[in-house]
């Protein structure tokens, strides 16, 4: 099974490696990850082949965005959403999101959408960032750190396949 996965898959911290099967993004989707989402974390699952990311052709996007006009859900989408779309007609893969308008038009396209919060996705991934001045840990991401100003360094606390290394 191929799945396409759209930024909130990441923004909820859901492990791309759980899936079974073909993980793929965007372009589109890995530049609005960016912002939410270390590089770094990201880099790790392209690095290991866990994601790939693809461009959809120009002939995808153009049959989304009329079904999106047609639907009258085209207002509703950005980029990154008919991207996604597309990525998952063109693979005939199972769409991941929690939009409306996004599942709506990949249901009409005849795209199995299914939705993150109830896909029962409990496998998560856990990080920590510690900082390479003074050694604090934090649970949250932040530029440097709050108390020195030195960078943080992120650490996998534990992982589905690796669990304890805690
Ligand atoms: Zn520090």
């Amino acid at each position: 099974m191929i799945f396409v996965l759209d930024t909130s898959f990441f923004l909820y911290g859901m492990d791309p490696s759980s899936m079974d099967g073909e993980v793929i993004i965007t372009p589109e989707v890995e530049k609005e990850v960016e912002k939410g989402f270390p590089a770094r974390k990201l880099r790790y699952f392209t690095d290991s082949g866990i994601l790939k990311i693809l461009s959809p052709e120009k002939k995808s996007l153009e049959k989304v965005r009329e079904t999106a006009e047609k639907t009258g859900d085209i207002g509703k989408l950005s980029e990154t959403d008919i991207s996604v779309i597309a990525m998952a007609v063109e693979k005939n893969a199972v769409l991941l999101s929690d939009d409306y308008s996004v599942q709506n038009v990949a249901r009409v396209l005849g795209i199995e959408c299914r939705a993150l919060r109830e896909d029962g996705i409990k496998e998560i991934w856990k990080w920590t960032y510690r900082c390479t001045g003074c050694g604090r840990r934090f649970g949250e991401h932040h530029e440097v750190c709050p108390v020195c100003g030195s960078a943080l360094k992120t650490v996998l606390l534990s992982s589905p396949k690796n669990n304890s290394r805690k």
